[in-house]
Parts: C-alpha cells; sequence; structure tokens
C-alpha cells in the first residue's frame, strides 16, 4: 500500500471532521473506546490525539487482535471458500487448525473469478469495490487485492497513526509548509467485471480529498502526478519545488529510490530548469497539456531564483544539495529499509545532516505498521504493527544466528505464532487475514522482532522471502547479497567512488553457473569511473565471495560454483531499467529495483550497457 502521504493529507486536513462525523466509529469494543477518548483529544491536540491512540493499541494489542479476527470470521465464515474450511463456524481454533496458509497464486483462480464477473461472495461476503494492484517489481506480475468498502475504513485509520510519531519531533508540517514530493500516478485498468484496478497510491492521489487539499500542502499541482510520460511529471514536479523552495518543509517520495531518481534527474536538467525559472516559460519538451496548463498559472520569469539555484547546484560537491536547495526541510521522508536501503548512504550524501525518516511499513493487501522512533539511524530502524489493521500471525523462519532452529519440512507442518507471542531475536514471515478476502496469506517479507512497545512487538524488515540466488543448493538471500555487497564497496569508497546501484543474477550459460553482479559506480566529484583501477574491481569480486555465507564458499571451493563476476555498467543504466519496468506498467512511486533480474529483457537491457566484466580470482576457502 505505502501511501503515507495522501492518507496523512486526507487525516491531517480533513480528518477531524471525517472523525468526528465517522460513520466508521468501529463496533468492536476495545476499539471503540480507544476512539472516543482519541476524538476529544484530536480536537483539542492534535498529532497527540494520534499518539494517544497509538498508545492504547499497543497496550490492548491481543484483544484488538482477537476482535480483529473474531469481526473476519463473522462476517466472511460463510463464503465458499472459507466454508470449504470451517464449515460456517467462526472459532479462532477452528480457523488455526483447518484454515491454510496460502499464497497470492493459491487465492488467485478466486480473485480472478471477482475480476471476471462472480461475486465477491466466494472470497469475501461484502461486494468487492475494486483492486489495489500490487508493484510487483520485486516478485514478477502485479497482483490484484480486493478492495472492498470496510477496507477502505482503514485508509483514514492509517492516517491518524503513521505521522503523529514524525509530528512530535518535526512539529506539524501541515500548518508550517509544503511538502515536496515525487508522486506519480499510474492509468487504471478495467478488470472484464468492470471493476477497476489502480496501484495504492494512484487510488489515494484519485480521492477528491487528496486534490482538494493538493495546492495547500505539497508543491506538485495534480496534473504533473498523472501526467502519462513520467520523465515529465518528474521534470515539473521538480520544478515547482524549485520555485516553491522557500515554503519547502518535507522532501520525499513514497520510497528512496524515487527520491534518488529525482537528484539524479536534477544532475542532468538543473540548467534547464534554471533557464524555465528564469525566463518564466517551460521548456518545449514537456508537450502534456496539463503539466503546460499548470505551469502556465504558477510560471513567471524569476531571475534570482534562477541564479540562487544555479549557484548552488554548480558547486562541484552535491553533497547536501537536498539541505542546500531546500533550505527550511526539516526531514527527507521516503522508505529506506529492506530492498531501500542500499541507497541510504547515497541519500545521506545529498541531505547531509538532515534526518531520513522512514515513517512506516505497509503493502498493498494492508497497513502494517509504523516507525516510532523516526529520528533513528537507518540501520536501527523497527516497525510497530497495529493490531487494528488485519489479524497478523508469523511464520517462523531460520535465522542465521539461531542454530537450535528446527525448520518443518513445509509450512502446514510450522504453528503460526500470534502477534503478541513472538519472540525477541526471532525471524519470521508475515502472514495476514484481512477484511477482504486474504485468509492466512503470505505477504512474502520477513520480519526480525526487535522488541516490544506496549504489548505489540517491533520488527526490523529484513527481506523479501523469494529473491535469491541459487546456483545448486545453496541459498543466497537478500541480505546475504546485502551485506556481501556492503563489505566490497568498502573499498571503493576511500578511492573516491561509489557505488550507486546493484543488482544480480544467476548465470547459467556455462557450467558450473556463477553470480554476476551488476554495478553501476559513481565518482565523486568529478572523477569518471573509468579511472577506477580494474584490480580494485576485482578485488571487489574476492571481497564478495570472502562475505558470502559458508554453503557459497565451500560449493566454490569444489567448483561446483564458479567466480563470481562484476559487470560494471554505464551511468544511468539503472534509470533506463527503472524506465522499462515502468514502460510495462508498474508505478515509478511504487517501484522497487529487483535484487535478481528475472526478465530475458531487463538483462538484455543492463547487459547492453557494460563497460568492463570482473571476476574473482580464487575460491575464498
Ligand atoms: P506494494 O504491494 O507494491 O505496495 O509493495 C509492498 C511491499 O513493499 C511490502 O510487502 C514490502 O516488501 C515493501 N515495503 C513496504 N514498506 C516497507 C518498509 N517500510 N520497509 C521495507 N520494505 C517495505
Amino acid at each position: 500500500m505505502c501511501g503515507s502521504s495522501p492518507m496523512n493529507l486526507i487525516i491531517f486536513s480533513v480528518g477531524r471532521d471525517s472523525i468526528a462525523n465517522s460513520q466508521s466509529i468501529p463496533k468492536k469494543k476495545t476499539e471503540k473506546a480507544v476512539w472516543i477518548s482519541v476524538i476529544g483529544l484530536m480536537a483539542t491536540n492534535g498529532y497527540e490525539g494520534g499518539l494517544m491512540m497509538i498508545e492504547e493499541l499497543t497496550t490492548n494489542a491481543q484483544q484488538i487482535q482477537d476482535e480483529e479476527l473474531g469481526e473476519i470470521l463473522s462476517r466472511n465464515a460463510g463464503t465458499e471458500y472459507l466454508r470449504g474450511f470451517l464449515h460456517g463456524q467462526t472459532e479462532k481454533q477452528l480457523f488455526k487448525k483447518n484454515v491454510p496458509i496460502v499464497t497470492y497464486e493459491d487465492l488467485k483462480p478466486y480473485i480472478d473469478r471477482i475480476a471476471n464477473g462472480e461475486t465477491s461472495d466466494i472470497l469475501v461476503a461484502e461486494p468487492v469495490t475494486g483492486f489495489y494492484l500490487s508493484s510487483g517489481t520485486s516478485g514478477g506480475q502485479p497482483k490484484l487485492i480486493p478492495v472492498t468498502a470496510e477496507y477502505l475504513k482503514k485508509g483514514p485509520l492509517v492516517g491518524t497513526f503513521s505521522e503523529p510519531p514524525t509530528m512530535r519531533h518535526f512539529g506539524d508540517i501541515n500548518q508550517a509548509g509544503k511538502r515536496m514530493e515525487l508522486m506519480f500516478a499510474r492509468p487504471e485498468i478495467e478488470t472484464p467485471s468492470g471493476l477497476k484496478a489502480a496501484t495504492f497510491s494512484t487510488s489515494m492521489y484519485s480521492e477528491s480529498k487528496f486534490r482538494t487539499n493538493l495546492p495547500k500542502l505539497y508543491t506538485s499541482p495534480i496534473e504533473t502526478i498523472f501526467c502519462p510520460d513520467p520523465n515529465q511529471g518528474l521534470y515539473c514536479q521538480l520544478l515547482f519545488g524549485l520555485i516553491q523552495r522557500d515554503e519547502v518543509v518535507k522532501v520525499g517520495s513514497l520510497f528512496a529510490s524515487t527520491v534518488l531518481r529525482g537528484i539524479k534527474f536534477l544532475e542532468n536538467h538543473w540548467q534547464e530548469l534554471c533557464y524555465d525559472i528564469k525566463t518564466g516559460r517551460l521548456s518545449d519538451w514537456i508537450t502534456d497539456s496539463g503539466c503546460r496548463n499548470a505551469a502556465s498559472l504558477i510560471m513567471k520569469p524569476n531571475p534570482e531564483q534562477a541564479d540562487l539555484i544555479e549557484s548552488i547546484c554548480n558547486y562541484k560537491s552535491w553533497e547536501g544539495i537536498i539541505r542546500k536547495l531546500w533550505t527550511k526541510a526539516r526531514y527527507i521522508g521516503c522508505i529506506c529499509t529492506g530492498a531501500m536501503r542500499q541507497y541510504t548512504t547515497e541519500l545521506e550524501f545529498y541531505c547531509r545532516g538532515l534526518p531520513l525518516v522512514s515513517a512506516f511499513y505497509a503493502c498493498s493487501e494492508t497497513f502494517c505498521g509504523l516507525n516510532l522512533e523516526p529520528l533513528c539511524k537507518p540501520c536501527d530502524i523497527s516497525y510497530t504493527l497495529l493490531p487494528n489493521m488485519a489479524y497478523f500471525e508469523f511464520l517462523p523462519v531460520k535465522n542465521e544466528r539461531d542454530e537450535s532452529f528446527e525448520m518443518k519440512s513445509n509450512d502446514e507442518d510450522t504453528e503460526l505464532v500470534d502477534l503478541v507471542n513472538v519472540k525477541v531475536g526471532q525471524c519470521y514471515e508475515l502472514v495476514v487475514s484481512t477484511c477482504a478476502g486474504l485468509y492466512r496469506y503470505k505477504v512474502g517479507d520477513v520480519l526480525m522482532v526487535s522488541g516490544f512497545y506496549n504489548n505489540a512487538p517491533q520488527f526490523q524488515f529484513l527481506e523479501r522471502k523469494n529473491v535469491i540466488l541459487s546456483v545448486d543448493h545453496e541459498k543466497t538471500s537478500e541480505t546475504d547479497l546485502f551485506k556481501a555487497v556492503t563489505e566490497a564497496k568498502a573499498l571503493l569508497d576511500p578511492l573516491g567512488f561509489i557505488l550507486t546501484e546493484y543488482t544480480s543474477y544467476v548465470d547459467t550459460s556455462s557450467a558450473p553457473g556463477h553470480y554476476v553482479l551488476f554495478w553501476e559506480i559513481k565518482g565523486k566529484e568529478g572523477k569518471h569511473c573509468k579511472e577506477l583501477d580494474p584490480k580494485i574491481m576485482v578485488e571487489c569480486c574476492s571481497r564478495m565471495e570472502e562475505s558470502l555465507h559458508y554453503t557459497y564458499k565451500i560449493y566454490r571451493k569444489r567448483s561446483i560454483i564458479a567466480a563470481l563476476e562484476i559487470r560494471v555498467v554505464k551511468q544511468g543504466s539503472f534509470e533506463a531499467l527503472m524506465d522499462y519496468f515502468v514502460s510495462r506498467g508498474t508505478s515509478l512511486s511504487q517501484y522497487k529495483k529487483p535484487n535478481c533480474i528475472k526478465s530475458e529483457e531487463a538483462l538484455k537491457l543492463l547487459d547492453s550497457r557494460v563497460m568492463g566484466k570482473y571476476f574473482s580470482p580464487k575460491s575464498p576457502l
């Protein structure tokens, strides 16, 4: 789902009214009590009401979870899907015993039937009103996630919680100024039954409340968000963000990769942007009529502003550029954990000193949790799961450090753990049941319990479950890869080079197969990556192999796996990769670069941009 901004906007600009008038006051006992206390508080204390509610929810986590499941079952036990397992019963124990743990693939036939026109009650008692399209770039095709009226009622709730922890530190930014957020909508698609499917972020940008409040709270006009060409939209969003730079109190996007995409785009276009600001005329290549109309309303010649921006961008080093351009920005808001953690070093370089805040953890299936310590370092971020968003269960997963852990041969034999019963230090795969027809559904995210806040557990995001490299029986996870890359790229840093992007795949075109890493490297302060000594790259290959897990090293020693290879690609290759996925329907707002390339075409795209290939010279053992 991942939609902090629109949600936040809705609740903080119109939220108090919508709470007061709410038809969605929960029927459930605990939640209702919490609501009553928060309505009064929010009327007088703003975001402190939200903080209070978080306290209540986390304190009553067990009870709220039980109520959440009770409600899901009492509504949906009669659906075709659940009837097969529960025979109309609604007891928690029966649910735990009989309802299988599933993936999207298991539910897909039911979801497809609804998308093709059958009645919703094969899966969910309430009518399905549409679908969210999950981004699908980390795992393959976008998924269709059913949406119902009850599910949509959770939206305003999310807004109530997701910003108060950040506002506690930075003040009420809605009162202080505007957000320069990069936002990109994708066209909706229509299913054969006539139901609409859109990414979560697109649905939020389409809300009338969002649109009404946009000019007051954001620098980007709606036309730039809905511009069919993301590059024209991005250019204009940067332009409007620069024109209104004195009002900007927050810079961000949903994901860290999109913020970096914006900075790189700025590096290539700042002179043109300054020229446009100076003359008050929009560049001719922006042909989208919506963007041009929006520009005509706001642009007027401003040579002074243009000169100031030019002098900042002209500076040799772009260290701290975000802070220099948007001097009143209090923080950068974007998700920077999980697949995004690889971008934090570079982002920290550009925002030097401005805190990076990764406020929440969410997916199209459900909102999950909040970061209650927004000022903590990206590597220490934990999310506290909110017990009123869905019914959460946890499938134990082997943690490298826990030798005593015994994996069962399949998930069916492993007992799921309830939210409040997870153990600190243990890793779990997240399993959710929602009011919109997902029952014991594996989201595909692996989390590690880092502690508790009141009675609600806090989790560090570890990795996507399905991203692994494997030549033989060894399995290399996203986290294994990240650690090895982190070790290896440390060799570049002192030489004035930064690894800006990486991805991987297993090359089995020759036997034995081997791991291939694509690296995009950038020179600091005007250096060109052609100046990079090939010996260093060979050393990076060795360092990566040394840092991979024991099984990999043994297999390498026995020549079951051939030498690891790094292919250095030209500048801009990963932007081209993003463009490729966006052209195939992925939302730029929700884009997550795959850490392992599975598409032939994406592979060809990267291979066509390779500048140098380097191999590890020897086995790491
Ligand atoms: P989507 O379904 O396209 O909205 O993507 C949701 C996925 O994005 C989640 O299942 C996670 O894998 C990832 N994600 C969302 N929020 C975070 C976060 N705070 N940290 C790490 N990964 C996240």
